[in-house]
């Protein structure tokens, strides 16, 4: 029987041994007390590695977003960001909900990116009718769109324009290292316009909890207050932090490869009758495609392939996304095609 191949999404990383064995090791203290030197040194690479003064370890890459718009915001403020923004679908408005802070949405494009001109006519007056246009929200890959990276000049670009009508700019970097990767740019230089950038441990770097939020040391002494309230003080949490150390000494070099796996599989599904799929738009480690002329919804395909032991999440009704990550080889995609073949054929 051949193992089950989970394409679902890269939250779906287990720690490797060697990550077991540094989570065993690591020296704790209690963190609410800044007495962890564990997590002190993860929030020192992670403050070093995006080019900011500071870091803030939380639990999540929600919280992360929750924590940072709580501290560029205020009640009444309005962010500006995507319509496919993973802050605006899939973190139940907490923004909103705990923050009371408004959301404006602007279209993404299929590249992730916003056009200026869209944000700019977002901006509002100083009027006593409108909210206070306070954030730019960037979102680096971005997850509903194909993963795509933003590159260091569209980011700084929107990072001028932020500064411009005094609002800040805040890059929700989940999955920044898949950017840095597939363009070949240092994540510092892809974040150097933003204010504040969180990223996620727990995606396809491989380690089982937590996120970073970086900034200058102000923002990040403010947002260890707002990590607090929400209920994000941790304790003894070396043990985590210690498996994100492993995670960004071991585990971004090999992003590539989660890349190179996304492409096989997009080319090989754009090759299958009923599918549909541009390979090209597939940049790292997230493919979107369609089951259009295959006379079965996404749902209805999904069922068949998990039943040959093939993992996939439907997003809607012809629409299915796969990602590459940590646990999948590129035999593994080689197997997913064939069962495709064999469903659909
Ligand atoms: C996964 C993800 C998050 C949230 O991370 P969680 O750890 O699941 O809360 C935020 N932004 C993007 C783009 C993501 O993909």
């Amino acid at each position: 029987m051949n193992t089950v191949i989970d394409m679902r999404s890269d939250t779906l990383t287990r720690p490797t041994e060697s990550m077991r064995n540094a989570m065993a090791a690591a020296e704790v203290g209690d963190d609410v007390f800044g007495e962890d030197p564990t997590v002190i040194r993860l929030e020192q690479m992670a403050a070093e590695i995006t080019g900011k003064a500071a870091a803030l370890f939380v639990a999540s890459g929600t919280m992360a977003n929750l924590v940072s718009v709580l501290t560029h915001c205020g009640r009444g403020d309005e962010i500006i960001l995507g319509d496919q923004a993973h802050v605006f679908f899939y973190e139940q408005g907490g923004c909103a909900a705990l923050g009371g802070i408004h959301p404006r949405t602007v279209p993404n494009r299929p590249d992730g990116t916003i056009a200026p001109d869209d944000i700019t006519a977002a901006v509002r007056k100083d009027d006593v009718h409108f909210p206070r246009s306070r954030l730019v929200l960037l979102e680096n890959t971005h997850n509903r769109c194909m993963g795509s990276p933003l590159d260091a000049d569209y980011v700084s670009r929107i990072g001028r324009l932020a500064r411009d009508h005094d609002m800040g700019l805040h890059v929700d970097g989940a999955r920044i290292f898949n950017a840095a990767v597939a363009l070949g740019q240092r994540v510092s230089d892809l974040v150097e316009a933003a204010d504040s950038v969180s990223f996620c441990l727990s995606k396809g770097l491989g380690a089982p909890v937590g996120s970073l939020v970086c900034g200058d040391a102000d923002f990040i002494r403010r947002a260890r207050r707002n990590r607090k309230v929400v209920g994000g003080g941790m304790r003894q949490a070396g043990v985590l932090a210690a498996a994100g150390i492993h995670a960004l000494e071991h585990h971004v070099d090999r992003l590539a490869e989660d890349h190179v796996n996304a492409a096989t599989l997009a080319a090989g599904l754009a090759g299958i009758p009923g599918l549909t799929i541009d390979p090209a738009q597939v940049k790292t480690n997230i493919v979107f495609f369609r089951v259009t002329g295959a006379g079965l919804d996404a749902d209805t395909l999904v069922r068949q392939l998990a039943g040959q032991g093939i993992k996939m999440m439907a997003l809607g009704p012809e629409l299915i996304r796969a990602v590459t990550h940590l646990h999948i080889s590129a035999g593994d995609i080689d197997r997913a095609l064939g069962v495709f073949a064999d469903v659909l054929g």
